[in-house]
């Protein structure tokens, strides 16, 4: 089997109410998605984070087995291709393997550990409503109503407005329901510190994304003086990203991301070395539905640790957020039954791809 065409789909979606996390308001949802066919008929889709050069597709792809998923990657990469551009493609390859093979890409990842993810409502972003405070205790409860057993909002728009609405939402869904934050980098250390040891009396069960990630150094001191897990990283691309923040253990969670960090090929290498570092991997995921249905077959495959029996929850990140590219690229979309992500067991990604959902969305 060879592979005989590459192409690329960019696509957007308007949304119809802005939200903001504490970066910018977010007006559209983008992908790229990856195509690739192969001379027996098998098509495999992928979805990454930029495109490739059309040189390094003729030189690097076409006439290639698909199968060789390593030297595919790594050919890429030599021939200046980011990770970011290289995950849609890594993707796309599983997804052949295991259609080639009539196998789910969890089995020829080495098997599932689960059948099915608990998972996280990720959603609580700033909406602009005359009640705000409202606007997030509603959605929250409404999560918990769906039988989400955890959530996770958005702070770092300032001391006030963090500590003010995470109580408010911690009252609103109860004790019992884990609560993670986000403040997508917008905080100094020092400020990422005095905003955290105030949000933790609502109980939270991570901070993630306090400060921006490349400071090693800030991340560990707030990880020594903050008394809820810290989280982050899905924002690398590569495994030599990850090197220091997880050798440094300056993150209780780390979080890559399978269509920027480089795919199911890149990510194991990460897991691998936050499994030697004792750093937890829970997958970081916001996208569109080949991102999604990715991101289950890896999960699918950590491990629990600990390993005993109050083990820490592998949490998927189940996107709440507005995104046509999520709910409508896939004729059999992956949906939550009870607060829980089932693993699918088709061949490759086991999701069917929309055609005409590509031409409406493209850009
Ligand atoms: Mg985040």
């Amino acid at each position: 089997m060879k592979i005989v065409e590459v192409k690329e789909y960019r696509l957007r979606y308007p949304v119809q109410e802005k939200f903001a996390n504490s970066g910018s308001w977010n007006t559209s949802r983008s992908a790229v998605v990856t195509e690739i066919v192969t001379d027996s008929g098998i098509t495999g889709w992928g979805e990454g984070s930029g495109g490739l050069k059309e040189e390094t597709v003729e030189r690097c792809l076409i006439g290639r087995s698909p199968f060789d998923v390593e030297t595919v990657w790594h050919d890429l990469f030599e021939h200046g291709e980011s990770p970011r551009a290289i995950s849609g493609v890594d993707i796309a390859l599983w997804d052949i393997l295991g259609k080639a093979l009539e196998m789910p890409v969890w089995q020829l990842l080495g098997g599932k550990v689960r059948d099915r993810i608990p998972a996280y409502a990720s959603g609580l972003f700033r909406k602009d409503r005359a009640d705000v405070t409202q606007a997030l205790v509603d959605e929250a409860k409404g999560y918990v109503d769906q039988g989400f057993g955890a959530v996770k909002m958005k702070v770092g728009f300032g001391e006030a407005y963090d500590v003010r609405n995470v109580a408010a939402v911690r009252e609103a869904i109860g004790p019992e329901i884990l609560l993670a934050v986000d403040a997508n980098c917008g905080y100094d250390v020092g400020t990422a510190i005095d905003v955290g040891l105030k949000m933790a009396e609502s109980d939270l069960f991570w901070y993630e994304e306090p400060t921006v990630t490349d400071d090693v150094e800030g991340y560990l001191e707030i990880k020594r003086t903050l008394p809820m897990r810290i989280a982050g990283a899905e924002a690398l691309a590569g495994r030599w990203a990850f090197r220091r923040l997880i050798q440094e253990q300056a993150l209780d969670i780390v979080q890559p991301d399978i269509s920027i960090a480089g795919g199911f090929t890149e990510c194991r290498k990460v897991t691998t070395m936050a499994d030697v570092n004792r750093v937890r991997v829970l997958p970081h995921m916001w996208g569109g539905h080949i991102r999604l249905a990715a991101t289950v077959h890896w999960q699918a495959t950590i491990p629990d640790w600990p390993q005993v029996l109050n083990s820490i929850p592998s949490l998927f990140e189940y996107d709440m957020t507005e995104n046509g590219l999520r709910t409508e690229l896939a004729k059999n979309p992956i949906q939550t039954v009870d607060g829980e992500v089932p693993v699918p067991n088709a061949p490759g990604l086991g999701i069917e791809i929309e055609r005409q959902v590509l031409e409406q969305y493209a850009v």
